[in-house]
Order: structure tokens, then C-alpha cells, then sequence
């Protein structure tokens, strides 16, 4: 458990080594496009508003200047039709009518003012200023026509419109008579020269017009063509915004959904994760690693203290124990040699205990080195060992009579301070996995091998055949 701790707070040399894309770096950059791309995409809307309102400030510009336009038109016709009629029927109503127009509702002049400041300079009012001031021009005809008709008529001055009281003949004019004065007075209106001016009034108000017309036609191309432009770089912005989704959506399953279900397989298969996705998944299945690979060694090595005898280091006797238990349902034969030292309480008492202990050793190494390490030596008891042999085949036999001879061999040498001893083996063997009668059958051929004298081995003979 110490260990374990000292582990986890000093970080793995590995993990300082890790690479890989981290998640805190990914969602940064995730942000730091989006909000890139959301700007882009704010001013290209601000821009397209700018644009559209653009277009619908043209549409109504052309409108207030063909009202402009038709207003002037409509006032100067007022004013030919009055001084016309009152040119033909001399009454004084269309000459108020007449004034009424030109000092009060004033249309001419008001279509002009309401142009408003947009169209101070500019051309569209100068070309309708220069059809005002042509139909005024024209008023200095009409208000003669008028006063010569007054003068036919012989009305009183105090009956007639301010402008016309002020206004004065020529001594040539004075001097025609009365119908010639008519006369005079419906040429002035109705002849080709006034009707001259009019047609140019006229044309300079639809010139005014098929400008502004051209004027309007280029600016709301020009805005049309921006607006379209502005609205393919926002259809790019947005498909990019889209491809930025995907984008996430791939980085999300890559760097953390898809190692989350390979670590949940791991875990569940109780194996060591796989290091992979993002950075954060890669630390920590590292450290995930380190902490199962060391649970793991601390398991195996509390498995291995439960299982080893503590004086000889071979399986004790419970793990012999648990070794017929598990052994009894396998399907091959088994051979099991039951070991005891010969006159143990001997050696103790002549070299003592310690010595024992050693002799005890000896023996438990001359059995792990002897047999394959697919068999398995265990102390059993006091001085008394076993050995399981699986797979096992014909040659057994031999080979166990053999090694047995040769163990007993070394023994009796009594080398590097030990004194001579030897062993005593019982052999059984079963056909099928660690049978319920394997151990009696090996314990009562040992208890004949002590019998017989010692220092030997011998096989377990049926008692029919043997007797
Ligand atoms: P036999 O040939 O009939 O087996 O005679 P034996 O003297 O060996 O008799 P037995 O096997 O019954 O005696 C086993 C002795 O082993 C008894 C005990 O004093 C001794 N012994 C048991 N455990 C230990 C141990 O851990 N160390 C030592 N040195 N001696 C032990
Ligand atoms: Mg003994």
C-alpha cells in the first residue's frame, strides 16, 4: 500500500513523455473559430442590411422625384388652364383660381422643397428648378394675357388679383380696342410660342425624370451587384460553419466518445486500457495502467506469500491442497510421489534444528530443480513432501525412477555441511485427474518404502497383483 501511494504522487516518467491532442486545446481552438466565423458572419449581415436598405433608399428616391416631377407639371398645367379659360370666358374666377394656385397652394414650389436636403446639390434639382423657373418665366405671358383680358373687360382694378392690379400695359397694348386686346391676349396663351415653352417645360421635366431613372438604375445595380457578392461570401461563412460542425462532431467521437467505450470494454474485460484519444483520455489511462499493473503485482505477490511455504519457498500445504481440488476434473493422467525424509528427528537431534532446516531446503531445491516446472513440488508437512505431475505419459515411470535415484544420490552425498540423508517416495498414478484414491495409494507405497528400509522408491501395485 505504501508503495502504491509513492507511485501515484510522483507522476510516471511516461506520462511526462505523453502526447496528443488535448481537449482543453480543442475546444479552445473550437471557440476561437467559432467566434471568428460568428463576427464574419454578423458583419456580413450588417453589410447586407446596408446593402438592401441601399436599394430600397434608391426606389424611393426615383419615387419622391417622379412625384416632384409630376407635382410641377400638374401646377404649370394648372396655371395654362386657368389663363386659358380665363383668356376665353374672362371670368374673374379663373384668374383667382389662377393666383390661388401660384401665391398659395404653391404646388410648384412645394414639390421642389420636399426633395429635402438628400437632393440639395444635386442634378435631379436642377433640372426641375430649371422647369420652375421656365413656367415662372412663362407666368410674366400668362399675367399679360390676363391683364389685357382685364382691361377688355373693363373690370375695376379693386376687383381684380393683387398681381394683376400691379401689373402694366404697354402704351401699344393700351391703345387697341377691346376685342383686339381679346384677341391679343388668347394668342398669348394659346400660340405656338407659349406652346413652345410648355413642350419645354415638359421636356426638361421628363429629361429630370429619365435621368433620375438612370441614376436609380445604376445605383440599385451597383447595390444588387454587392448584395449578391456580400450573400455568396455569407453562403461560404455559413457551409463553413457547417463543415466547422462536422468537423466537432468527428473531433468529439475521435479524442472522447470512442476511447470512453474502448476504456469501458477494457474495464469490463478487466484488462490495461488502450492509450488512445484525446490527451487527457491518454494520462489517464496511463495512470489507470500503472495503478492496475501494480495492484496486480501486489495481488500475485500476496497470492504467491498465501501459497509458498515460508521455510523451503515450494507451494505449502495448502496450496497443495487446492491443487487436488482443482486437478480432479481434468481429463489427463496424474502422477503424485509422496516424500518423506528418512529419520528426520535423528538429524535434528544429532545437528540440530538448524541443520534440519537446512536439509529441509536442500531437499525442496533438489525437487524444483529435478522436476520440469510444470510439476509441482510442495511441502506438505514437517519433513514430508509431494509431487504433482500432470502430463505425464508412458515414460513416467522411468523417468520418475530416475530421478528419484538421482535425488537420493545427491543426498546421501551430504554436501557443504549437511549431513547424509535420504528419502523415502511413494508413487501413485491416475488415469484421470487427481482421483479420490491417488493420495492413499501414494501414502501407502511410502508407508512400504519405510517399511521395506528406507531410502528408496517404490510404484503403488494393485494389492491382487502385488500379492
Ligand atoms: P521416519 O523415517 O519414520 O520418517 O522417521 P522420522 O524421524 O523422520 O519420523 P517423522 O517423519 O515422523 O519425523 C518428522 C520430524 O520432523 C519431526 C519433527 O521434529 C521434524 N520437523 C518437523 N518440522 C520441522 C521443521 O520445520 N524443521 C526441522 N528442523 N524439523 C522439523
Ligand atoms: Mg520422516
Amino acid at each position: 500500500m505504501k508503495q502504491m501511494n509513492g507511485e501515484m504522487s510522483d507522476p510516471p516518467k511516461k506520462l511526462k513523455d505523453l502526447k496528443g491532442i488535448s481537449i482543453r486545446s480543442a475546444n479552445y481552438l473550437i471557440i476561437f473559430a467559432a467566434l471568428i466565423l460568428y463576427v464574419f458572419i454578423l458583419l456580413g449581415m450588417f453589410s447586407i442590411s446596408q446593402q438592401y436598405q441601399v436599394l430600397t433608399d434608391e426606389t424611393e428616391n426615383y419615387i419622391s422625384c417622379q412625384k416632384a416631377a409630376a407635382d410641377i407639371m400638374e401646377g404649370s398645367n394648372i396655371l395654362t388652364e386657368q389663363v386659358r379659360l380665363y383668356a376665353v370666358t374672362a371670368e374673374l374666377s379663373y384668374a383667382e383660381a389662377y393666383f390661388q394656385e401660384v401665391e398659395i397652394d404653391r404646388r410648384r414650389e412645394s414639390a421642389l422643397n420636399a426633395l429635402g436636403k438628400p437632393h440639395e446639390n444635386s442634378d435631379i434639382r436642377t433640372y426641375l428648378q430649371a422647369a420652375l423657373d421656365q413656367s415662372n418665366a412663362l407666368m410674366e405671358t400668362e399675367i399679360h394675357s390676363m391683364k389685357l383680358v382685364s382691361e377688355a373687360q373693363g373690370y375695376r382694378a379693386k376687383d381684380l388679383p393683387k398681381r394683376l392690379q400691379d401689373a402694366a400695359l404697354s402704351a401699344e397694348d393700351l391703345a387697341l380696342d377691346d376685342e383686339a386686346k381679346m384677341k391679343k391676349a388668347q394668342e398669348l396663351v394659346f400660340g405656338p410660342e407659349y406652346r413652345d415653352a410648355k413642350s419645354q417645360i415638359s421636356d426638361e421635366i421628363s429629361d429630370s425624370l429619365s435621368y433620375v431613372l438612370d441614376m436609380t438604375d445604376t445605383k440599385q445595380k451597383e447595390s444588387a451587384d454587392a448584395l449578391e457578392k456580400r450573400l455568396s461570401t455569407q453562403r461560404i461563412e455559413i457551409s463553413l460553419l457547417f463543415v466547422m460542425n462536422v468537423v466537432i462532431f468527428f473531433c468529439i467521437t475521435l479524442l472522447i466518445v470512442k476511447p470512453l467505450q474502448i476504456y469501458i470494454r477494457c474495464i469490463k474485460d478487466n484488462k490495461t486500457l488502450d492509450i488512445t484519444g484525446a490527451y487527457e483520455f491518454k494520462y489517464l489511462a496511463l495512470t489507470y495502467n500503472d495503478i492496475y499493473e501494480l495492484n496486480a503485482t501486489n495481488e500475485s505477490m500476496l497470492r504467491k506469500k498465501a501459497e509458498r511455504d515460508a521455510l523451503t519457498g515450494i507451494l505449502n500445504r495448502g496450496a497443495f491442497d487446492q491443487l487436488r481440488t482443482d486437478l480432479k476434473i481434468i481429463a489427463d493422467p496424474i502422477a503424485l510421489l509422496l516424500i518423506d525424509v528418512d529419520k528426520f528427528k535423528t538429524i535434528n537431534d544429532t545437528y540440530g534444528h538448524e541443520t534440519g532446516d537446512r536439509a529441509l531446503k536442500k531437499v525442496a531445491d533438489l525437487l524444483t530443480k529435478t522436476f520440469r516446472t510444470t510439476d509441482f513440488p510442495a511441502r506438505i508437512g514437517g519433513d514430508e513432501f509431494a509431487v504433482i505431475m500432470t502430463r505425464i505419459d508412458e515414460t513416467a515411470k522411468d523417468i520418475i525412477a530416475k530421478k528419484s535415484e538421482q535425488i537420493n544420490e545427491i543426498l546421501l552425498k551430504g554436501e557443504n555441511g549437511l549431513p547424509q540423508i535420504s528419502l523415502s517416495i511413494g508413487i501413485a498414478f491416475s488415469e484421470q485427474g487427481f482421483d479420490e484414491g491417488l493420495y492413499k495409494r501414494a501414502d501407502q507405497t511410502l508407508y512400504k518404502v519405510k517399511e521395506a528400509g528406507r531410502c528408496g522408491y517404490a510404484f503403488y501395485e494393485e494389492p491382487t497383483s502385488s500379492q
